[in-house]
């Protein structure tokens, strides 16, 4: 399927100024390639070998669902470094 338009350049936010997301609590596990959200604990990891396109879009997808996951308030007291 074509349809003619490179998807070069992403659609930065310019509304508040913002930088990009981190997102660092979507992370990525060396063993088994597997997706993994840290704020709700949801984990995936596609079946292998994977084209790097549906990869990808694995990842975007994972990434969609959960960049607005909200951080797990949870007390945990007693726990100090
Ligand atoms: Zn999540």
């Amino acid at each position: 399927m074509k349809d003619g338009r490179a998807v070069s350049s992403p659609a930065n936010g310019k509304l508040g100024g913002r930088p990009k997301e981190s997102l660092d609590w979507i992370i990525m596990h060396q063993e088994g390639y597997r997706f993994e959200c840290l704020r709700c604990g949801w984990s995936y990891s596609p079946k292998l070998p994977i084209g790097v396109n549906m990869m990808i879009a694995c990842m975007e997808s994972f990434k969609k669902d959960h960049k607005h996951c909200k951080e797990q308030k949870e007390k945990q007291d007693g726990l100090s470094n």
